[in-house]
C-alpha cells in the first residue's frame, strides 16, 4: 500500500493528516489542528551554581540521603523556584521548570509590562530571590562551609519572537527557533563581561518589542551555530 496523505497545507488550520505505510501496521496521525502560533516574550530565570551546589552538598554530607532522607538543600531549591514562579506568573504563563531554570512566556504581549516596568519586574523577582535565599538558608541549612557558601545566584534571559504551542505528552510545549535562541542565550558571556553572575540579558528583539531603555545596559554581540549574530543588552542586577 502506498503512503497516503491529505492535501493539507502548512497553515495549521487543517485537521489531522493520516499517513499510512504499507510496510507495517503503523498509522501515523500528524495533528496540525491543535497547534497554536503566537508571538511574544520568552523569559528564562536560571539558577547559577545549582549543579555545583547540590554536588558539593552531597559530597560534604555523604550520609545526607541515608534511609531515604532528602537533604535540606533540595527544599531550598524548591522554595527558590517556587518564589520565582510566583513572581513571574502572572503576568507571564509558566511553560515548565527545566531543572535549574523557570521558563515562562506570554501569548498576549499586551499583558506584559513595558519599558523600565518590565526591568523592574525582573529586579523585584531577583530581590525576592535573594530574600528567600537568605531566610531559607538561615532556617534550614547547616552552617558547614559548603551549605552556607554563597554559590547560588539568579540570571534572566528575556527574548521575544514567534513560537508555536504544541500539545505533547498531555502538556503544551513551546517550539521554534526563537525558543531555541532564548535557551542558547543562557550560555552567553554576560557574566564574564559584567563580572556579575546576577543579570538580566535582553535581546534586541525584546528591547524593541517592549521599548526597554538600554542606557544602563552593557551591549554584547553573541554568536551561536545556525543563527546570525545577535545583539543583546545586559543589565547587572
Ligand atoms: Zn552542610
Amino acid at each position: 500500500m502506498p503512503v497516503t496523505r491529505s492535501d493539507s497545507c502548512q497553515s495549521g488550520v487543517h485537521g489531522p493528516v493520516v499517513v499510512a505505510c504499507g510496510r507495517s501496521d503503523r498509522v501515523v496521525v500528524v495533528n496540525f489542528k491543535e497547534l497554536t502560533a503566537a508571538s511574544g516574550p520568552l523569559v528564562l530565570a536560571d539558577l547559577s551554581g545549582y549543579t555545583s551546589f547540590l554536588r558539593d552538598v552531597a559530597e560534604a554530607h555523604p550520609d545526607a540521603f541515608a534511609g531515604g532522607a532528602v537533604p535540606n538543600a533540595y527544599g531550598l531549591i524548591s522554595s527558590l523556584l517556587d518564589g520565582i514562579i510566583r513572581h513571574l506568573a502572572p503576568p507571564f504563563t509558566l511553560s515548565k521548570i527545566e531543572g535549574d531554570a523557570v521558563f515562562v512566556f506570554a501569548e498576549d504581549a499586551d499583558v506584559v509590562p513595558r519599558g523600565s516596568d518590565l526591568l523592574e519586574c525582573l529586579h523585584a523577582c531577583y530581590a525576592d530571590f535573594q530574600q528567600t535565599l537568605g531566610e531559607a538558608r538561615a532556617a534550614t541549612l547547616c552552617t558547614c562551609g559548603v551549605c552556607s557558601r554563597d554559590t547560588l545566584d539568579l540570571k534572566f534571559v528575556l527574548h521575544a519572537g514567534p513560537f508555536v504551542l504544541q500539545p505533547i505528552g498531555g502538556g503544551r510545549e513551546l517550539s521554534g527557533p526563537e525558543v531555541v535562541m532564548a535557551h542558547r542565550l543562557l550560555k552567553s558571556d554576560a557574566a564574564a563581561l559584567t563580572g556579575n553572575r546576577a543579570y538580566a540579558l535582553t535581546s534586541d528583539a525584546a528591547v524593541a518589542r517592549f521599548r526597554i531603555p538600554t542606557d544602563l545596559a552593557v551591549p554584547l554581540v553573541e554568536s551561536f551555530e545556525h543563527y546570525p549574530p545577535i545583539t543583546v543588552h545586559v543589565f547587572p542586577l
